[in-house]
Order: C-alpha cells, then structure tokens, then sequence
C-alpha cells in the first residue's frame, strides 16, 4: 500500500499487536516436539529463498528444509552465479542445518521469478519455458548448478527436487543429467554424496493424476499446491483479478492430492507440501486426516501448525478427512473444516 492513510496504518497497526500476542503464545510451544496426540510424529521443514532466511527457520525450530527456492540467487542480478558462488552458497546452508535434511530445488525460473537466463518471454510464462524445461534446454546452465549442488552434497544432509515436471521423459532426462555431473566430479576426483536423493514437484495435473509412476522413479514427492491450483483451476496466480478464483478448497485439488499421497504410500516414498496450503494451519486437520505426515512452509507458520499438530488425533481425522473428500462443493468443504477445527 502506496502513502497509507492513517486510519489504514492505525488498523495495521492493531494487526501487528494481535499477531506479536500470538506469536508470544505460540513461542511456548517452540520447544515441543511437533506429535499428535495418538503419538505421531509429523515432520514440520521450512521454505527458504536466500541462506540469511535460515536464522528464521532456526528460531522456529523446523525439522529442516523441506524447499529452498535457489532461483532468488539468480535473480536481480546481470551474470548469472557461477559453480564456485552456487557451491559456497549450499555448502553453507547445508553445514547451518547441521544432520538435518536440506531439501534445494534446481532452478525455477521462468514465469513469476524471472532471472538473466530467461531470454524471452512468451505470451503466457506460466506455461512456457520454465522451471526443468528451461535447465532441460540450456543443459551448460543446468550442470553448473547440478555440480555445485553435488559438491556440496558432502557437507550435509541435502536432497535434489526438480520442480515442474510434467512427464516422466523429463524426468528420465534430468536424471541422466545428474549423473552425468556426477561422473563429472568423479573424473575430478571431486566429493560428493552418490546416493543423493532426488524428489520431483508435482505441480502439474498430469503429474498428479499419475503419480504413482513417479513415485516409482523418484525418492520422494513435494506438492507444490501454489501451481497445482494454478494449472488445476487454469487461473493465473499472479493475476489479482482472479484470485477470488483460487482456492485450495476445490473438490479437485484434494482429489490430486489424495491420489499422490496414497501414491508415496503405495511405493513408501515420502510425500510433502510445499506450497502454501502447508502452512494454513486451518488446514493441517484435514491433510493429516488424509495422511500427510511433511509440510514445509513459510517458517513464520511453523508454531502455528506446530499447535494444531499436538491436538490432532490423526486416527480421528481420517472418517473427517474421507467425508470431505466425498463432498462436492467447497462452501460445504469450508463447513466441515470448520467444524473440525472447532
Ligand atoms: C508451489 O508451486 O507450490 C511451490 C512451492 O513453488 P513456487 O511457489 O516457488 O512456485
Ligand atoms: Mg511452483
């Protein structure tokens, strides 16, 4: 908001003192460890864009880093970093965060975070040369970073996530690439963790509706609900015209992510939220009652989903959980939330 009125900054400013007595609430739950009451134990990881974000996921106790945005070092800036600046950048997050796991996404650039390697933009970025596609097509860019983050593999507990997939073809192509920078570094003679685990995003409906074939060529899944919403319900995220449009809360949306839940279950591998629905803590009922046991969000949301973690019963959540996944419409969806969080 551009020159706020004072009335305008009166009202945030009642905001802010409502938000700092909660936060000064939730502070004592910092030091609990994040179970439900039937003895779960539910892994609760931060979202980072810059190292300097790592104090915040410190001083809230995250499990580790469920998703590290790298595109923010290639951002507002004319060269792009190179393997040295990118190697020095993860070694240090991954030593800060110690035996816990590290989670970074090769670069996602392309549609809403633009950097000097995006050359042209099309008419309609979001679905455009972005994201794995870009790294697929400029495979020099792509390597750099891939290196950078295996060298750095051996200073800590990092995984590799490859955001925007949309078919296993891609997937195959990144992995080739993976392992072709790391014969790379063994032809150097350079360190590196061979048996780095690698997740893909599923972003994309039609990674979703087939999960279960990811999940059997991955390690572990990461939903990120930000675009699924956006590919889903075909509304443009960036798009204020339309955001009354986006909603999580669409029967169609749990359905996908329904399906790759029980898909990670099926092959046991890990499946998280990335996106934003992860740190709604009026959510995290209904996606515990659905199975989700990883959410990685914003670290300021930790302690808040943290409080509804430890008065969760996840076995009583399920009949909830199925109900809403049978309902139709999301007024109705919203009622039984409610309800549950009553
Ligand atoms: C998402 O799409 O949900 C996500 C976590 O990635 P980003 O918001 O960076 O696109
Ligand atoms: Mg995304």
């Amino acid at each position: 908001i551009i020159n706020p009125s004072e009335d305008i900054l009166k009202e945030y400013q009642v905001r802010q003192n409502i938000w700092g007595i909660e936060q000064k609430k939730l502070s004592k739950i910092k030091n609990i460890q994040s179970k439900t009451l039937n003895n779960e134990k539910i892994e609760l990881l931060a979202n980072i864009e810059v190292p300097g974000d790592i104090q915040s996921v410190k001083n809230n106790k995250a499990s580790g880093i469920g998703l590290f945005r790298t595109e923010f070092l290639f951002m507002n800036r004319k060269n792009l970093p190179n393997e040295e600046e990118q190697f020095e950048i993860y070694k240090s997050v991954a030593r800060s965060m110690k035996d816990k796991t590290v989670v970074i996404r090769t670069l996602d650039s392309g549609a809403d975070k633009l950097t000097s390697a995006d050359t042209t933009i099309s008419a309609n970025p979001a679905l455009g040369l972005r994201a794995i596609r870009l790294c697929l097509s400029e495979p020099q860019l792509f390597n750099i970073q891939l290196r950078a983050i295996l060298r750095a593999s051996k200073f800590g507990k990092i995984k590799i996530l490859i955001p925007m997939l949309s078919s296993l073809s891609e997937l195959r192509q990144t992995k080739l690439l993976i392992e072709r920078a790391k014969k790379s570094l063994a032809n150097q003679k350079i360190l590196y963790n061979n048996n780095i685990k690698i997740g893909g995003m599923i972003e994309v409906p039609a990674v979703a509706i087939n999960a279960e074939l990811f999940a059997q060529e991955l390690d572990f899944l990461s939903i990120g609900t930000n675009d699924l919403i956006q590919y889903t319900l075909a509304i443009d995220r960036t798009d204020d015209r339309v955001s009354h449009l986006y909603n999580p809360l669409h029967p169609a949306i749990l359905k996908l992510i329904d399906i790759t839940i029980k898909a990670g279950k099926k092959y046991n591998k890990q499946v998280s939220i990335c996106g934003e629905m992860a740190g709604d803590s009026k959510l995290t009922k209904l996606l515990l009652g659905m199975g989700l046991r990883h959410f990685s969000m914003h670290p300021s949301r930790i302690l808040s989903v943290k409080k509804q973690v430890l008065n969760s019963n996840t076995k009583k959540l399920v009949p909830w959980s199925n109900k809403i996944l049978k309902t139709k419409e999301s007024e109705t969806i919203e009622t039984i939330i409610h309800k549950i969080n009553q």
